[in-house]
């Protein structure tokens, strides 16, 4: 059987970094689009781009980038997604289609609309998936196979554009899912930026006790600080951005938190073991939940592999002897 025609005949990605090569890898291998250009802020990563063989081309300004681009996708910090729609605005193909993968999505329509010409279809997009590394070297084909891809075109966007970019997103092996932009910033500050801010608050807090030492902490990780630390390793600039990006949704999650805190809190200075059981319950089942649905692995521990137990004698203090 014949593969169907690409979708877009150029895709220019602006941001070629674990989410822009991960696109383009995927891209290439789906046969989504004829050709890629793509271009990137510095000159290092330009050329680790043209190294690793991304794109068609690789050019150094985003003007030239999107020149005759059916498809533009910007794929950079969200707080720098504002300077470059107004760099790109004049150089767009009239019918083109913009979009991004911003992990906020009021303040990305907010700040990039007023740079699009009118004739030029905006739909911004936010692939949920990602991991903690960064860069070219950090992408692959698969990171949006069975994750969403969250889609929230402004009202008014042409129904077509949209389809086919959800097509694009589909290619690539993502669920679909459209929503108000106000509305995929307030799921995503609990499920994504909350979680975050969690992981960047604990982890900071264990390196900076006195009490117990920053060995100490490494050393015995595996009691759940590690699975914090994945998370906390994510890059800086990106949730810098997010955070300032998001501020009212994720404060109104944070008062939330705040308050469920402050019960745990008191349910454990007061010795009160039912309340703690049965929210320690209801969390447990939101877990299987995830799982249910194939969002992670069922297998223990994240599916980590757990080495056998040592041939050799074990050593003090597990080992038993005289000595
Ligand atoms: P990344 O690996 O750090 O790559 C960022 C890219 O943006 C690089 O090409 C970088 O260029 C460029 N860039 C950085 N600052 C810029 C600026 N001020 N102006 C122009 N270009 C700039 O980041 P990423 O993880 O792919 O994230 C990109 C976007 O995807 C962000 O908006 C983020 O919210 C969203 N997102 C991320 C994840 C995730 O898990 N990482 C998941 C979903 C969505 P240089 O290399 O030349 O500096």
């Amino acid at each position: 059987m014949s593969k169907p025609a690409p979708l877009y005949n150029r895709l220019a990605l602006i941001g070629v970094g674990l989410i822009g090569s991960s696109i383009a890898r995927a891209a290439r291998e789906q046969d989504a689009v004829r050709s890629i250009v793509a271009t990137a802020r510095s000159a290092a990563t330009r050329k680790r781009v043209a190294e690793l063989g991304l794109a068609d081309q690789v050019v150094e300004t985003n003007a030239g980038a999107v020149e005759g681009a059916d498809l533009v996708i910007v794929c950079i910090p969200v707080g720098a997604c504002g300077d470059v729609a107004k760099e790109i605005g004049p150089h767009l193909s009239p019918d083109a289609t913009v979009s991004d993968v911003g992990s906020v999505k009021g303040s990305i329509i907010r700040d990039m609309a007023p740079h699009l010409p009118k004739t030029v279809h905006f739909v911004p997009a936010h692939p949920v998936a990602g991991t903690e590394y960064s860069g070219p070297d950090a992408g692959f084909a698969e990171l949006f196979v069975n994750r969403w891809c969250i889609l929230t075109p402004p009202p008014g966007a042409d129904a077509g554009a949209v389809e086919k970019l959800a097509a694009f997103w589909r290619l690539l092996g993502a669920n679909v899912e459209t929503m108000a932009a106000d509305h995929h910033d307030l799921v995503l500050a609990v499920t994504s930026h909350l979680p975050h801010l969690i992981a960047y608050t604990i982890v900071g807090t264990a390196n900076e006790l006195q009490t117990v030492t920053r060995s100490e902490v490494l050393k015995f990780s595996a009691g759940g600080f590690r699975d914090f630390t994945r998370i906390a390793a994510s890059d800086p600039t990106m949730w810098r951005d997010v955070f300032l990006a998001n501020k009212d949704a994720v404060l109104e999650m944070l008062g939330r938190f705040n308050k469920d805190v402050s019960l745990l809190t008191k349910a454990i200075r007061n010795g009160d073991g039912k309340t703690l059981y049965e929210h320690f319950a209801r969390t447990r089942a939101i877990r299987k939940g995830i799982v249910d649905i194939g969002q992670d692995s069922p297998a223990p521990d994240f599916g980590r592999s757990h080495a056998g137990l040592p041939h050799a004698p074990l050593p003090k203090p597990y080992a038993s002897g005289d000595d």
